[in-house]
């Protein structure tokens, strides 16, 4: 594999989706990686069944011209190792290991690296999935966990963990930026730099980052210093709604060990998943690309509507915000989760979403299908209320994930059923329902 990626190390990610990591002679000429669909490998001699046996298990490193052999696919499966050489070319990272679930692969890598005793600091708001981890499963293995806030001062973090009691036992810095659903970045940086001021000689505090929103394509995180990166592959990576999975990247150190975790806890991916998400890494740019264009075109559209009272999106942000430096420094494109305020509460966000047409009304984010929920009252029905005010998640924001369709259709369906939402002080309800869809 080393060869191969000198040999290949001038072309883009975006070149290398449809071939890296695979060669058409190992399945009789067949130009795409078939599914592996096997639970066990056979060896050729029992030699080399002990052989990958003492590597699969740590008992010996890998020799230098070496490939870890194939054994048992909760250890290792050809679908899935093609899968992680491609997921390492976008982040520029050493290693790879995926995983059943985003869950999986966030839970399997907080339980390798901290220990009973430990405390970790997060950022708010997380995943809801992430914060209970943290917040309910970390505490019953005696660890630890604090968190601050979006536009919190290195200083406010300082006195969070002196307040810890506990800041000698820092053991991880775990961010999600931008953050959901207020698309607020955290500054990876800052965190980085904390890490180094926290780290003793014995002990180097981790650095871990969940970049689904804006990875792989416009959010390297690694090349900030970050030690591990997660992501849910159900959403942009697999992009079509249609898989659940999850990866987890960084230097071959770190992830040797998620992947030992893995095998032990059997959180990997099947073989059929890690075929899904190769065929869906072969249009991975183009659909981020769009997504991305099409977001900028409804973002600006919605900030100019008389019935949105404010638009939370990183390509609006002036240079005067704090912000506008974070996102110049770490991100590559503003991306297409959008959310929104309606004038008005709960009631204007569901008629709303209740009058969307094309655009369906679901949770989950980064498909093909432009998607739109309720944060308030659902992915982010289990945050504390206090925090929830703290980040400004109201009743009358709605969260869009903005897919590929044409930018204008997606702009009609908003536009009509924002006239179908009576604000607050708007005596008549307008007619701007053009003609309706023809698919
Ligand atoms: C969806 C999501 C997860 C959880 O991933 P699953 O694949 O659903 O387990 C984690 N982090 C973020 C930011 C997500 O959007």
């Amino acid at each position: 594999m080393k060869e191969r990626r000198e040999y290949y190390k001038n072309l883009k990610p975006e070149s290398l989706m449809m071939s890296f990591g695979y060669k058409p002679e190992w399945s009789e000429g067949s130009v795409k990686s078939p599914i592996f669909q096997t639970s066990t490998f056979a060896f050729t001699s029992a030699e080399e069944g002990k052989a990958h046996f003492e590597l699969a298990y740590g008992k010996r490193e890998l020799g230098p011209s070496e490939e870890p052999g194939l054994v048992y696919t909760r250890i290792n499966n050809p679908d899935l190792e093609i899968l992680e050489d491609r997921l390492c070319l976008w982040d520029g990272a050493e290693a790879c290991a995926v995983f059943a679930s985003g869950m999986a692969a966030i839970a399997t890598t907080l339980m390798e690296f901290l220990e009973p005793g430990d405390l970790v600091l997060f950022s708010e708001p997380l995943y809801g999935g992430t914060d209970h981890v943290l917040r309910h499963f970390l505490p019953k293995m005696g660890v630890t966990a604090v968190s601050f806030m979006p536009g919190h001062t290195t200083e406010d973090i300082r006195r969070i963990l002196r307040k810890s009691g506990k800041e000698k036992e820092l053991a991880m810095i775990y961010i999600e930026s931008p953050a959901n659903p207020t698309n607020d970045l955290i500054d990876i940086g800052m965190c980085v730099k904390l890490a180094r001021e926290f780290s003793r000689p014995d002990r180097h505090v981790l650095t871990a980052m969940d970049n689904t929103f804006l990875g792989p394509v416009f959010s390297h995180p690694l090349q900030f210093g970050i030690d591990l990166v997660l992501y849910s592959a159900t959403k942009y990576i697999g992009g079509h709604s249609d898989v659940i999975a999850g990866a987890c990247l960084g230097s071959t150190a770190l992830i040797s060990r998620v992947r030992k975790l893995r095998s032990f806890l059997g959180t990997m991916a099947g073989a059929h998943t890690g075929w899904l998400l190769m065929r869906s890494l072969e249009t991975l740019k183009p659909r981020m690309t769009l997504q991305n264009e099409n977001a900028q075109k409804i973002a600006a559209w919605l900030s100019g509507h008389p019935k949105v009272a404010k638009v939370y999106y990183p390509g609006l942000l002036k240079e005067s915000d704090p912000q506008y430096r974070i996102f110049k420094e770490q991100c590559l494109a503003p991306g297409a989760m959008i959310s929104f305020d309606v004038f008005g509460g709960e009631r204007e966000a569901f008629r709303l979403l209740n009058s969307l047409k094309m655009i369906k009304l679901a949770v989950s984010l980064g498909s093909t299908e432009s998607l739109a929920e309720h944060p308030y009252s659902m992915t982010h029905c289990g945050v504390d209320d206090a925090v929830k005010k703290e980040i400004g998640i109201t009743d009358k924001m709605i969260r869009l994930s903005v897919g590929i369709e044409a930018a204008e259709d997606i702009i009609w369906d908003l536009e009509q059923a924002l006239a179908r939402v009576e604000t607050p002080g708007s005596t008549t309800i307008s007619r701007a329902e053009t003609e309706p869809l023809t698919a």
